[in-house]
C-alpha cells in the first residue's frame, strides 16, 4: 500500500477534566497532526494526492477551528463561556475530554471523512502529538486508539 502523510502544526489550549495531576489546569500545546492517506491508484502525475491539497483542506479546517483557540469538553462550558466573554473567541467543544487520543479519534472519524468525501482518497491514519515525546494514533486497521506514549508534559 502506498501512503502519503502531511504534517500540520497548530497552537491550542485545552484541559483534561478529571485528570489526576496538572493536566486538569488550562494549558497549551504546539500540537502536531500527521494525517496519512491512501488511494486505489495514483493520479496521472503519480501521486495519491497533492500534499498542498491536504494542507489546504485539513490545514484550513484546523486554522479555523483549533489554532489559537481553546479545546474543551462540552461539560466544561462554564470555563469556556468565561473565556469567550473575555476574549470573544469561539471555543471548540468536543463530546469528550480533549486528550490527544480523543482529538485524533475526532479528526479520523468525524472530520477527515467529511472534508475529503469528494476526493478519491481515504484517510487511514491520524497521529496527534501533544509534545515531541507524546502522541496518540488512530487508524483504519484498528479504529480504536492504537498506541500512546505518555511522559510528563
Ligand atoms: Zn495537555
Amino acid at each position: 500500500m502506498i501512503i502519503c502523510t502531511r504534517r500540520l502544526e497548530f497552537d491550542s489550549a485545552h484541559r483534561v477534566m478529571n485528570h489526576e495531576s496538572k493536566c486538569k489546569m488550562l494549558h497549551g500545546h504546539r500540537y502536531v497532526v500527521e494525517a496519512s492517506f491512501t488511494a486505489k491508484e495514483l493520479d496521472s502525475v503519480g501521486r495519491i494526492v497533492d500534499f498542498g491539497l491536504i494542507r489546504e483542506i485539513l490545514g484550513s479546517w484546523i486554522n479555523e477551528n483549533l489554532d489559537h483557540n481553546t479545546i474543551l469538553w462540552d461539560k466544561d462550558r462554564e470555563l469556556g463561556e468565561n473565556i469567550s466573554n473575555i476574549t470573544g473567541q469561539k471555543i471548540y467543544y468536543m463530546k469528550c475530554n480533549p486528550t490527544a487520543e480523543n482529538i485524533a479519534k475526532h479528526l479520523f472519524e468525524d472530520i477527515c471523512p467529511v472534508l475529503f468525501s469528494s476526493y478519491p482518497i481515504e484517510c487511514i491514519n491520524i497521529k496527534v502529538y501533544e509534545t515531541p515525546n507524546c502522541y496518540s494514533q488512530v487508524n483504519s486497521k484498528n479504529p480504536d486508539i492504537q498506541s500512546k506514549l505518555r511522559d510528563d508534559e
